[in-house]
């Protein structure tokens, strides 16, 4: 839940998992569909799918392992997760390298390699890290070395006036540690999408995508012209409702949500094709939407109710702790739905994210093979 996203956002979701899904047996006997709605509105859903398929591995088995090679055989779990799990909970002497890490050891040594990735420089350093873990305390180490790199040797403005580490920090003392850890820059591309906003009576026209897809396996999103059999240019003939900008990895992409009527001939085929769902208004808050979506459907809804469309300059993903009351406390492994929160923008200011301004937190390195 942390990765790009801060402790105080993800506290309330946290506290609704694990209200709904108290250890790994209610975790491996929920519903993929509860897992998901429980999940909705932090994105990165392989994460979600994965824990939910780790618990089901570790209850088959009689006891969990005790080693970083043992944690890496079961699903979802990497390089740095196994580190994290096996050094703080078992105490084996393994070093846990997210970009916190990176960032102190490439300061430390002023090494100025030019990185194309995270995982590519958590390998670099993965040998130094490991040599620096003392046998009697590897947890406390690994915590302190990422607390060092979240709270003191910060991505921007590292503190090397007060830092403990200075009297052997290359970087500072040759004050190149502004410019380090350095990684290969990524073109950012853009792209428009068009989506189409249907709808009959009281229902609204949604793509629910295929449950082998592998980012968004059983999310519900608006869907495209070419879901619907038509083309851009005809969907771009409707309303503009809403216009927004976003972000993925290193893509921007505009998204166009257009008003259009489907005609009876049109709404017979697209009734055949089982991916497309009319959802009722009343049904919205118990399917789960992909996070940007249901802040658009949101706003749309919003605009309808307030009698005016906003105006179309892009908003920056915002994520909003859920807003509904816990449920209560279950003992069993059953799941109840769960209405949806709010989702948002991930702020990378407290997270394990490899832009490194990063706080507490128990993942991230691993993030960037997870998704
Ligand atoms: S002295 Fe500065 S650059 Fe070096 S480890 Fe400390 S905070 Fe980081």
């Amino acid at each position: 839940m942390l990765q790009q996203t801060q402790i105080k956002t993800a506290l309330p979701y946290f506290e609704r998992w694990m209200t709904a899904l108290p250890d790994f047996a209610a975790l491996a006997a929920a519903p993929e569909s509860s897992v998901l709605k429980l999940w909705e509105g932090l994105g990165y859903y392989s994460r979600a799918r994965n824990l939910r398929r780790l618990a089901q591995a570790l209850t088959a088995l009689p006891a969990p392992p005790a080693t970083p090679d043992g944690w890496q055989e079961l699903p979802g779990v990497g390089p740095y997760t196994a580190a994290a799990i096996a050094s703080l909970s078992f105490g084996a002497r393994v070093a846990c390298v997210d970009g916190n890490v990176v960032r102190v050891l490439a300061r430390l040594t002023a090494d100025t390699t030019e990185f194309r990735n995270g995982s590519a420089a958590a390998r670099h350093f993965g040998q130094q890290a490991d040599a620096l873990v003392p046998a009697g305390a590897p947890g406390e180490h690994n915590q302190a070395m990422m607390e060092l790199g979240a709270l003191v040797c910060r991505r921007q403005d590292p503190c090397c006036a007060t830092c403990a580490v200075r009297p052997f920090c290359a970087a500072a003392q040759l004050r190149i540690q502004d410019d380090l850890p350095r990684f290969v820059r990524k073109r950012t591309s853009r792209k428009a999408v068009t989506r189409a906003w249907c709808e009959d009576g009281g229902s609204l026209l949604l793509k629910r995508a295929d449950t082998g897809a592998r980012r968004l396996a059983g999310l519900y999103e608006l869907p495209t012209p070419s879901d619907l059999g038509l083309d851009d240019a005809t969907v771009r003939t409707g309303r503009l409702l809403l216009q927004r900008k976003r972000g993925i990895t290193n893509q921007q992409i505009t998204e166009l949500i257009h008003a259009i009527r489907l005609t009876p001939a049109r709404r017979r085929r697209l009734d055949a094709n089982t991916a497309l769902r009319w959802i009722p208004w009343a049904g919205l808050a118990d399917i789960t939407l992909s996070g940007p979506h249901r802040r658009w459907v949101e706003e749309i809804r919003d605009d309808r109710q307030t009698g005016a469309l906003r105006d179309q300059e892009p908003r920056g993903r915002r994520v909003k702790p859920p807003t509904e009351p816990l449920p209560a406390r279950k003992t069993g492994p059953a799941v109840a739905a769960v209405k949806a929160p709010s989702s948002g923008r991930r702020d990378q200011s407290t997270s394990r994210s490899w832009s490194g301004r990063g706080s507490s937190g128990a993942t991230g390195a691993d993030s960037h093979r997870s998704q």
